[in-house]
């Protein structure tokens, strides 16, 4: 191990390589090849994007309707966006019950935080039904206070969690639990989500696009959406479908310069934080962008700092820091800032951008101080669809034939199996699925101001929020003017910053 450099990235640069995660996924097994759409094609139900919440949606309606002619495409490869390159963080909701009591209510917040937990281990289960060796593992999560400023994070998570009779779902640690199974100089006490998981991310995307070619999936790779011709892209998502349905939708595609066409009776939107850049997602968007660093691989290291149980790990910062381990040893640390797009652009911003990556090492560096021989081996970066809430939500553009999905504000690898399958019942118009009912599903959602404002406003309130951040996790103390500032989002109604 050679000492690191004064750069805390050293000589690595986000953006030059797909993700270390895809790279080991695709070495394990390549897939079966396909081929990007040429010409004009049609479908029962056709899905644009090929991450998990377009995948899980595939897989459902060849679950509840073997006899549908499903085609998916994808403008890069299955796996190539966020779904092949995030944490693999694999959470519920119970960590959020607080947020989901004041909008939704007790009752619908329960039943939200057990559906997501029973997401987390149906991904599991479904791994071991199908072959796919995810690496998941069902360690839990630790949340914990990283500065004094964050110690009283977790005080309503808990009572609401003992008000809502789901005392097991968040458990309160003492600084010497947190230690026991992660020993950083930093970590206060938190809490235990113990239901939650981690996976090895493409391999999972990648596992859901073998099952799929399997079951009879059409998927063209390298094949961009780049029109919708009917019905008439609408202007309020999320809300009922318009009364009579119209007539099949027409895609228009473009896979290398050669033009394609899908005529679908059905479609189904996941296309992440890309809907942003479509005026039927109604500003209800904005693009962030999340970056990951990940070590050489350290065993020994992990051993002395108690790290071996595969937990994952958080601190209480909205700009989180999350890190979790590796099966050979290795440390992926991810967050403490990205920064916003422009016009729903999804460009070298979310790929590029080292000192986004580099706040993500400096966090290594501030967790495990005793690790700063250790080098970062590779970092890499992707966008994230943040909406006023941080919650995802899904519904049907006017017209009755195009559903979407998105909203998962960077937390969307559990969530996303509970969105493929809300995404099948609105494609198969199974309008009896309880899931439909769900206070997620055809909600509204605050809107975004217009360019220039949004992104104005997104670069403000996050320069002012991380610098906030950055304070107080030294003990300085934040002035009344940069509080103000981090916190104007919140001011506006949208939940985003500090409180
Ligand atoms: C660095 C990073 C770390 C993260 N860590 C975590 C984590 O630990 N836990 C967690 O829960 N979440 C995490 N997330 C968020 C998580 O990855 C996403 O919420 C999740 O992958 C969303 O899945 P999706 O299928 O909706 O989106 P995606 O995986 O982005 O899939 C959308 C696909 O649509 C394709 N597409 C877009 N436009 C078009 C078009 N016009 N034509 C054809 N295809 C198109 C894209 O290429 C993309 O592959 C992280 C995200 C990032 C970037």
């Amino acid at each position: 191990m050679a000492r690191r450099s004064p750069d805390p990235l050293g000589a690595v640069r986000p953006g030059r390589r797909p993700s270390w995660w895809l790279r080991e996924a695709l070495a394990a097994d390549a897939g079966q090849p396909v081929r990007p759409l040429v010409g004009d094609t049609t479908a029962d139900v056709a899905i644009v994007g090929g991450g998990y919440t377009g995948m899980w949606t595939a897989f459902f309606i060849t679950e509840q309707d073997p006899t549908a002619r499903v085609v998916l495409i994808e403008q890069g490869i299955c796996g190539g966006g966020p779904s092949g390159r995030n944490g693999g963080f694999v959470t519920s909701w119970w960590d959020e019950l607080p947020t989901l009591v004041d909008d939704f209510g007790p009752d619908a917040a329960r039943e939200l935080g057990l559906l997501t937990d029973a997401a987390v281990g149906a991904i599991g289960d479904w791994c071991v039904d199908h072959g796919v060796d995810a690496w998941f593992r069902r360690a839990g999560y630790v949340f914990a206070s990283a500065a004094p400023s964050q110690d009283r994070a977790f005080d309503r998570l808990l009572e609401a969690c003992s008000r809502l009779g789901v005392e097991d779902a968040c458990i309160a640690l003492t600084p010497d639990e947190v230690a026991s199974r992660c020993a950083s100089p930093i970590l206060r006490h938190g809490v235990l989500v113990p239901g939650a998981a981690t996976v090895q991310p493409a391999r999972l995307a990648r596992g859901l696009r073998r099952v799929l070619l399997e079951r009879g999936v059409t998927i063209h790779e390298g094949t961009r959406l780049v029109g919708i011709d009917r019905p008439a892209a609408g202007r309020r998502p999320g809300r009922a479908p318009a009364a009579a349905p119209n007539g099949p939708v027409e895609l228009r595609t473009d896979a290398g310069g050669v033009p394609g066409r899908i005529r679908a009776e059905q479609v189904v939107l996941g296309l992440n934080a890309w809907a942003a850049g479509w005026p039927w997602s109604d500003r209800r968007l904005v693009t962030w962008s999340s970056y990951i660093v990940l070590t050489e691989p350290i065993p020994g290291r992990l051993a002395e700092l108690n790290w071996t149980g595969g937990e994952g790990v958080a601190d209480a910062r909205f700009t989180l820091h999350y890190l979790r381990t590796t099966p050979d040893g290795r440390i992926a640390i991810g967050g403490g800032g990205g920064r916003a797009g422009w016009g729903g652009r999804i460009g070298a911003t979310f790929t590029d951008d080292a000192g986004s990556a580099r706040l993500a090492a400096v966090g290594l560096s501030r967790f495990f101080p005793s690790l700063a021989d250790v080098r970062i081996e590779d970092a890499w970066g992707g966008p994230i669809d943040v909406c006023d809430d941080h919650r995802p939500f899904f519904g049907t553009l006017p017209g009755g034939r195009l559903h979407f999905g998105h909203g998962y504000s960077g937390n969307g690898v559990g969530a996303a199996h509970l969105g493929g399958r809300i995404l099948a019942a609105l494609a198969l118009g199974r309008s009896d699925d309880p899931l439909l009912a769900l206070p997620i599903v055809g909600r509204g959602s605050r809107r975004f101001p217009p360019e220039p404002f949004r992104s104005i406003g997104a670069f403000v309130a996050r320069e002012a929020i991380v610098r906030r951040e950055q304070a107080e996790d030294a003990g300085r103390p934040v002035g009344a003017p940069l509080r103000a500032m981090s916190s104007f989002p919140r001011r506006f109604g949208y939940r985003l910053g500090p409180d």
